[in-house]
């Protein structure tokens, strides 16, 4: 027997739609390349969606299945692209300017982009890739006429021109939930991007995840500051996620460094954040060297790597900030955990809230998690055991972008996200290591992750990494490769002392490098595989 409700699909269109009609007249706040403050509302926003949606139609004829490409910043330009490509039942594919120009080549070609929408910062890409991407029939450059910068790209044309005569109505269709919304590409440390194909269901679905009270908690009393970029797994969810509740969205534009985002949170008094760790070092750094506290951020949200507990403490301590630490990937929308309380826990002592923090905390209802041995036999969950971190659930990819022929899941139908990580009793899970980085010393596993964060304890440390070198008898031992901070007059037996306050004897680095940089992904993680390449025999040479 069927149920008979209402077959209504889950779309991207309708959460602009909605948010026009019940919160039109929230803000949306932006810094722009351009330099000023960009404000408009909800309603605003939609008239300009759906005059850009008629722009792409009757201009470029772009309509179900088109990919169109983007290459910009947090702003609204950006923002009116995400529902007006989606909403026609096109594809946006956000671009990561951060990727190598190779690959920026690879995944335009991949993907077949036939308009790309580029930001101000982002045109000298574009043209140094003029010739090289055959599909891309046209670029709109993120601005008005005033600002068009001179350009030796032959078909640029001005956003705000194309969009200017169009009419603000548009009828959006009412199509099928799993017809492809939007692309992104993993930034890989090996081999090529991969294409993560979301769909319109998975969007929707991932909203409602974001915002239960026990995950990121957004609702419309807020006012959401996502650094964490729109070519980075969308944001995180959050341009879909705040025009689904209504609340007010904050966009950076290009200033992602401490004092451009302390001067936004000053005058926009967002009440999330979002972003990476090393985003949020730069913030508090700044906050710290001006003396100011921020006020009224009621949670920042960290993730893409592991958050410190100095940091956890920090936003506490000096902001009255909770440090909302979130896991995920690019082929998991990307939330997966959240770390939030259960009851039990609002009693414990500060400093026993502050260890459950650093845990990558509990599935957003929709994931199922489990951890196994390499052999794919789970393992229990009791805090200690640890393996392969595996995760299902409608929005966890199937397979990648025309990739479709290989096998990506386990004979279960899980995703192996390529973590390790514990999962205790009360279901927070711990990542140990990302499975390629985890040190295998003497048939025992030390997490790189664990030793990291350890070193930036101390501090004069700037940034840590820790990767696993050869070693002629324990197989693998640790190295420590340190950016001490400005001034700082750590040496190596100083780093090994405050080290055994931390960690377990035999988990001490065999030694320690102090460098003046690190090397990091498009994506901000470091790259440990450049670091075992320069360093790799570093013990056995
Ligand atoms: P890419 O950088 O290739 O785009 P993702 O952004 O998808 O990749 O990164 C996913 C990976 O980032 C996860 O598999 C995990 O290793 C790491 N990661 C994400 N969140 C956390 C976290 N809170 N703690 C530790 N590692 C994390």
């Amino acid at each position: 027997m069927r149920g008979q409700m209402m077959d209504t699909p889950l779309l991207i269109a309708p959460l602009i739609e909605t948010a026009a009609k019940f919160h039109g007249d929230v803000e949306i706040v932006s810094r722009t390349c351009e330099g000023p403050i960009h404000r408009y509302t909800y309603a605003d926003a939609y008239s300009r969606v759906q005059q850009l949606t008629n722009a792409l139609a009757s201009r470029f004829g772009i309509g179900m299945g088109d990919r169109v490409g983007t290459l910009a910043w947090n702003g609204y330009r950006h923002f009116e692209a995400y529902f007006a490509v989606s909403g026609s039942g096109a594809v946006l594919h956000t671009i990561n300017p951060r990727l190598f120009l190779e690959q920026i080549e690879y995944i335009i070609n991949h993907a077949e982009d036939r308009v790309i929408l580029v930001d101000l910062t982002f045109v000298p890409i574009l043209e140094k890739l003029a010739g090289k991407m055959p599909t891309v029939e046209a670029v709109v450059i993120l601005t008005d006429r005033a600002n068009m910068p001179e350009t030796t790209l032959v078909n640029a044309i001005c956003y705000e021109e194309l969009i200017a005569d169009q009419p603000a109505s548009f009828e959006f269709p009412r199509f099928d939930e799993n017809t492809a919304s939007s692309l992104c590409y993993t930034s890989g440390t090996t081999g090529n991007p991969k294409g993560v194909l979301y769909s319109h269901r998975s969007n929707v679905l991932h909203s409602y995840g974001i915002c239960m009270a026990d995950s990121l908690a957004v609702s419309a009393t807020d006012a959401v500051l996502p650094v964490v970029p729109m070519f980075h797994v969308n944001a995180w969810g959050l341009p879909y996620a705040c025009p689904m509740v209504g609340a007010k969205l904050v966009f950076p534009g290009p200033r992602l460094d401490g004092p451009g985002l302390a001067e936004l949170i000053e005058m926009e008094r967002p009440t999330i954040l979002a972003g990476v760790p090393t985003v949020w070092l730069a913030l508090l750094n700044h906050l710290d060297e001006i003396g100011v506290k921020m006020e009224g951020v009621r949670i920042a949200v960290v993730g893409g790597s592991a958050a410190p507990e100095a940091m956890i403490r920090k936003f506490q301590e000096k902001h009255g900030t909770f440090l909302l630490h979130a896991w995920g990937m690019t082929e998991t929308s990307p939330v997966g955990t959240t770390c939030t309380f259960k009851a039990k826990h609002l009693g414990l002592s500060q400093e026993a809230k502050y260890k459950l923090q650093t845990k990558i905390g509990k599935a957003v209802y929709g994931i199922d998690m489990r951890i196994t041995d390499s052999d794919g036999n789970n393992l229990p969950h009791d805090g200690v055991a640890f393996g392969h971190l595996k995760v299902r659930g409608p929005w966890v990819l199937k397979t990648y972008f025309r990739r479709e022929d290989e096998t990506i899941l386990d004979d279960d139908g899980w995703f192996d996200t390529g973590d390790i990580a514990t999962i205790d009793a009360d279901g927070y899970a711990q990542i140990v290591d990302r499975s390629k980085d985890v040190i295998k010393s003497g048939g025992e596993w030390i997490s790189s992750i664990d030793l990291e964060n350890a070193a930036v304890g101390h501090p004069d440390v700037k940034e840590a990494a820790v990767i696993g070198v050869a070693h002629d008898k324990w197989q693998e031992r640790p190295l420590l490769l340190v950016i001490p901070r400005e001034g700082a007059t750590l040496d190596k037996q100083g780093m090994l002392d405050y080290l055994e306050t931390q960690v377990v004897k035999w988990w001490l680095p065999d030694d320690v490098i102090f460098v003046d940089e690190l090397p990091h992904t498009a994506t901000g993680k470091l790259l440990k595989m450049k670091l075992r390449e320069a360093y790799g025999d570093w013990l056995t040479k």
